[in-house]
């Protein structure tokens, strides 16, 4: 089969690859049909994520077909279309006992990291039942994928980290795509102002046509000022930081409001000054999260009720022998105007 390899920092080859199989019996091999491209795998091929081998194929979102199932996978069966979670759960250790499958013991995110990835025609998914979500009949494919991380992750780490309420006031630092999904599950709380922040104006006006009713371009001024004079010098009852550089977060301390919490999304890789001497009467908070996708099967549901249309984060679609291409493109966001990519596999 096919398959997208990393190869070391800054390289990458679509090659051939030996089929996977089946090694434990809760795993299932699934004939991936759509993936994507995620910010992490960019990160990886730049050599920051030392857990991820060279070798290994890349990627950790998609959709497919089970294609087998070892003897200890109860809920799905060969022919079951699939949504892959980014992250793997075994369901029964400490962590996701406690819901945080992010932290699952022999789990978490190691799809397209420590284990061989989505970027692929076959995919073996480890303890299946719980790693695997069924996809209705009739529902969006290109959509379903986007659920496979943005989604929750904008949800799950800036929205309900963020404790987002009707009628509070939202900014997003960074209207990459986790952003803008951070943007529209915002919306199911019908927040009454959310304010994009970003130095792509393209991003700016594809955050105004997702919903956002204010946006900032960082490029022209100080964002923050710009946020306090919006606010009438409040500032914003949620931060969330989707962008993961010490400017990003800096940016979150200097609009929050009293009262109000830094939801942090993004990949930090250098450290970043955390203004006490300001912020230790400000009643705030600052979390930090690794996506669950716990949410995969609430975000799914308003999904198929037509309420969001995950799919609007698609730009640009590939078949998997384009896929060198499709990076490139994923990484010039800036002048391609690439959002989310489509690789369609097979
Ligand atoms: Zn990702
Ligand atoms: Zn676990």
């Amino acid at each position: 089969m096919k398959a997208l390899i990393y190869q070391g920092a800054g390289e990458k080859t679509l090659t051939e690859c030996p089929m996977p199989l089946i090694q434990e019996p809760t795993d299932a091999i699934v004939k991936v049909s759509r993936t994507t491209i995620c910010g992490s795998d960019l990160h990886i091929l730049k050599g920051d994520v030392p857990s991820c081998a060279v070798g290994r194929i890349l990627g950790h979102e998609g959709v497919g077909v089970v294609e087998a199932t070892g003897p200890g996978v109860m809920a799905f069966k060969s022919g079951d279309h699939v949504l892959i979670s980014c992250i793997t759960a075994c369901g029964t250790c400490l962590y996701c006992r406690r819901g945080m499958y992010s932290h699952c013991a022999t789990g978490g995110w190691i799809l397209g990291n420590e284990i061989d990835g989505t970027q692929a025609e076959y995919v073996r998914i480890p303890h299946a039942d719980m790693s695997l979500y069924a996809i209705p009949a009739g529902a969006n494919e290109e959509s379903m994928v986007m659920l496979s991380d943005i989604l929750p992750t904008g949800f799950e780490c800036g929205v309900l980290n963020g404790k987002v309420q009707p009628g509070s006031t939202v900014a997003i630092v960074g209207a990459g795509p986790v952003g803008l999904a951070a943007l529209l599950t915002a919306q199911f709380y019908s927040p009454a102002r959310t304010i994009m922040i970003d130095l792509d104006a393209n991003r700016l006006q594809v955050g105004l046509s997702f919903g956002a009713t204010d946006i900032v371009n960082a490029s022209q001024g100080d964002s923050s000022d710009a946020v306090m004079r919006l606010t009438g010098g409040l500032g914003v009852d949620t931060a969330i930081d989707a962008v993961g550089v010490p400017s990003s977060f800096l940016t979150c301390q200097d609009i929050i409001a009293a009262g109000g919490v830094i939801a942090n999304i993004g990949v930090h890789g250098v450290k970043v000054d955390l203004h006490m001497e300001r912020l230790w009467s400000r009643n705030i908070a600052i979390t930090t999260r690794l996506v669950d996708t716990s949410t995969i099967p609430m975000i799914m549901k308003v999904a198929l009720s037509g309420k969001i249309n995950p799919a609007q984060m698609i730009t640009h679609h590939f078949k998997l022998d384009q896929i060198v291409e499709a990076y490139d493109t994923f990484a010039r966001a800036a002048s391609t105007k690439a959002l989310k990519v489509m690789i369609e596999v097979g």
